[in-house]
């Protein structure tokens, strides 16, 4: 399943996000594992945000959320339509992250 940026567009697969990305941002290869079994929103502390942040990465609730990449063209900013249904969406699906990942995918967000 792919899920989409929110300011360039560019399709991102939702395994990658949630398994692989963490490996792409310069953490320690342990810290990067551990990471994976936080839960949501440990995983996105603001310790993390950071992390991500200077990697070019910038979330919404989770990281499935994708509201900036690596692949967004320098000042490009989030589509602030695009930017409100995913939040609305994630507030509607909760913890459902499978469930999200297949709405954002159905409506190619
Ligand atoms: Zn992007």
């Amino acid at each position: 399943m792919d899920v989409h940026c929110s300011t360039c567009g560019e399709p991102w697969d939702v395994y990658h996000l949630w398994q692989d990305a963490i490996f792409e941002i310069g953490l320690t290869h342990a810290e990067a594992e551990r990471w994976r079994s936080l839960s949501r929103r440990q995983k996105l502390s603001e310790r993390y945000r950071q992390v991500f942040r200077e990697a070019g990465w910038e979330f919404g609730q989770g990281v499935i959320n994708v509201a900036r990449c690596p692949c967004c063209p320098k000042g490009a900013q989030p589509d602030p339509g695009r930017v409100e249904t995913k939040a609305a969406l994630e507030d509607l699906m909760g913890d459902d992250e499978d469930g999200l990942a297949a709405a954002f995918e159905d409506y190619r967000l």
